[in-house]
């Protein structure tokens, strides 16, 4: 039998032999995949435990705990953010970020005079109406989208050197 990790999808492997518990067999799988979460031995087992402690006894609830737990975020800054990108979506177009690529120093300096203007108690952008804080949400979002991909440029100054005494 084989399982396929619910985080990366890359076929797991049994890295121990299952330990009986009170609520059945403890699976000791192990994600293959050393830059995946669930690569730590004993992530499944917890995993299996977190669930068994679960008030329910549904067998999706080992899977849903193993990812994101998006229950816990609250709801407001989804309706911030499609506010946000409501108005730069008939600005710039939808989805332009995606379109072409942006820059670090950019949506950083922009985020931050969200920050700064809404830390002075000016709620409202001037221009737009919508919640300073929920335009540099919308920056950094932007960021987290494009993160690491070929569409962000990476300027950010380089790392300040480690002091030696
Ligand atoms: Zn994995």
């Amino acid at each position: 039998m084989s399982f396929r990790c619910v985080l990366c999808s890359n076929e797991l492997e049994l890295c121990a032999t299952d330990v009986p518990t009170r609520a059945g067999p403890l699976m000791r799988w192990r994600c293959p995949n050393v830059n995946c979460v669930a690569h730590k031995p004993d992530f499944y087992a917890q995993q299996q435990q977190a669930a068994d402690d679960y008030p329910d006894n549904n067998p999706k609830t080992v899977h849903g705990l193993a990812k994101a737990p998006l229950h816990l975020v609250p709801t407001r800054i989804l309706y911030w953010l499609a506010e946000a990108f409501g108005n730069g979506a008939k600005k710039y177009g939808p989805f332009n970020w995606r379109e072409k690529k942006i820059s670090a120093s950019i949506y950083y300096a922009a985020a931050m005079r969200h920050l700064t203007a809404w830390y002075e108690r000016e709620d409202l952008a001037e221009d737009s109406g919508v919640h300073h804080l929920a335009h540099a949400a919308a920056c950094l979002a932007m960021i987290a989208d494009t993160e690491g991909t070929e569409l962000f440029n990476d300027d950010r100054p380089p790392k300040r050197p480690t002091r030696s005494v």
